[in-house]
């Protein structure tokens, strides 16, 4: 039997080669760009290591330190550094730093009193079990200095995402399961450390997740996993179906194959099954993409604040100009760049400031950003920029619909796979849950 993988980011390149290792199946790589690995890819330049997308996963899920293990690269696995263990947020033209413990972040003076007395007044307000926005949700339950200063600025860091669009259901699930299973986020989470804890002690398993990476960064790891599958560098057009098999039309030629799985963009995928299923098709496209830009920046250490000797920040959502996010990645991960050398990253768009990624003069703006919020004015001795022009799939309220229909477009045409960063969640981890899905599916 023959399989096609069409997209060679970490969700393709995954699920090929579990299927080359668990399957006798014969397995072909479609990818379009000359490199592999979609956003996930590092780069060496000038002794930094540039991550051009994602730079670590969380240890918290089972999938990725699995696929770590099946491919022996565990040697190359590498944990933050303890730095990494200080975020702030820059609100009101100060930089705050988030005491480890939520309550003392309550009691201090990061919320204004009038918010405080709005966030304990959380137990108090019933549950509402539809699904709803990010903002519509935080503001309901804890007001919006909340939403402004932690929420959405963590909705900014990791979905790159606007509080405004962002499906509780789809991109917060556990969240609004603990709403609907305790009446209130604060009572939930109270029962669920109490819980954790007696499971912590008796197991001295750890409490919080660690980030962790790879010693020549993201990339490297998906060029070990690549290692040995048969890849066409190519782009797929469109896709034909007869007598339950499948041909693949790409700019150069023509593939067969009894499975096909789909693992790019939800709007590369729109197009190639539009002659298939319109419908369907069309749906996809009401997937939006956040654009990204992100910026490099190296410095000697010598003299730095001391803000960056930390993992980074992110902003109170008034307080963003171009940039939602600054990662001191040489602080967070060793191996990124000279010991007497500091690497930044500056994470500048996003989708509540879409016009800002496609401003021009992205060096000056990250460089005023440095100046106005980390008080970093020395001059830099590196830079690179990375246009992600789509670069994080936002999840909205229609996305549980999305979802059904393409299970529906699934079971519709045997032998077709679709998974992604578009369906069933960003992160790396996700990435790879969905392939060890997809391998079940298949065996
Ligand atoms: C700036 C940034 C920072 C991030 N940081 C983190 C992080 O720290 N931790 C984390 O867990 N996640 C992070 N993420 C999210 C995570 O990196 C992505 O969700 C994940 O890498 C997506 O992988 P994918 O394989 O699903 O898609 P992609 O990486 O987009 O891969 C899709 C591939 O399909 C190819 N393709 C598209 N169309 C076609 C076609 N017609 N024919 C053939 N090939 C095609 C593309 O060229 C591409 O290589 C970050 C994302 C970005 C953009």
């Amino acid at each position: 039997m023959k399989i096609a993988v069409v997209g060679g980011g970490i969700s393709g390149i995954s699920i090929a080669a579990l299927l080359k290792k668990h399957t006798d199946y014969d397995v072909v790589l479609i990818e379009k760009s000359k490199n592999i690995g979609g956003k996930a890819s590092s780069i060496k330049e000038n002794g930094y290591l540039i991550e051009k997308g994602p730079n670590g996963f969380l240890d918290n899920k089972l999938e990725i330190k699995q696929l770590i293990e099946e491919f022996g690269f565990e040697n190359n696995v590498i944990e933050s550094n303890d730095a990494s263990r200080r975020r702030f947020i820059y609100s009101n033209a100060k930089l705050y730093e988030l005491p480890s413990n939520p309550t003392k972040l309550l009691l201090g003076d990061f919320f204004s009193t009038k918010a405080k007395l709005r966030i304990f007044k959380e137990p108090f307000i019933k549950p509402n079990f539809e699904d709803e926005t990010l903002e519509h949700f935080v503001i309901r339950r804890l007001g919006k200095e909340m939403l402004d200063k932690v929420i959405g600025p963590m909705a900014c860091g990791v979905y790159a995402g606007n509080p405004k669009n962002m499906s509780m259901d789809a991109t917060f699930k556990r969240i609004k399961e603990i709403e609907r299973q305790y009446g209130s986020l604060i009572k939930g989470l109270v029962k669920l450390m109490k819980q954790k804890k007696a499971t912590a002690s008796s197991t001295a398993g750890s409490f919080s997740a660690k980030l962790m990476s790879f010693k020549d960064g993201v990339g490297s790891f998906i060029e070990h996993l690549s290692k040995g599958i048969n890849t066409i560098h190519d782009e797929v057009l469109s896709l034909e179906k007869s007598n339950n098999r499948y041909t693949l039309i790409l700019k150069n030629e023509t593939i067969c194959a009894d499975s096909v799985i789909f693992a790019i963009p939800s709007y590369a995928l729109s197009s190639i099954i539009k002659n298939i299923d319109e419908e369907f098709s069309e749906k996809l496209r009401e997937i939006g993409y956040a654009p990204l830009n992100v910026v490099s920046l190296g410095f000697d250490k010598k003299d730095m604040p001391n803000v960056t000797n930390s993992f980074g920040y992110l902003f109170n959502l008034n307080d963003i100009e171009d940039t939602i996010g600054v990662l001191f990645d040489s602080s967070i991960f060793n191996f990124r760049a000279d010991k007497d050398k500091l690497l930044v990253r500056l994470m500048i768009g996003g989708a509540m400031k879409q016009e800002s990624a496609k401003k021009k003069n992205i060096i000056e703006i990250a460089i005023k950003e440095l100046q106005r919020s980390a008080k970093i004015y020395q001059p830099f001795n590196f830079s690179h920029i990375e246009k992600h022009q789509k670069a994080i799939p936002q999840y909205g309220l229609n996305h549980k619909q999305i979802l059904k229909e393409k299970d529906d477009f699934e079971a519709n045409h045997k032998g077709i796979f679709i998974t992604g960063n578009a369906f069933n969640g960003v992160s790396l981890n996700d990435c790879v849950k969905s392939s060890y899905e997809v391998l079940f599916k298949i065996k």
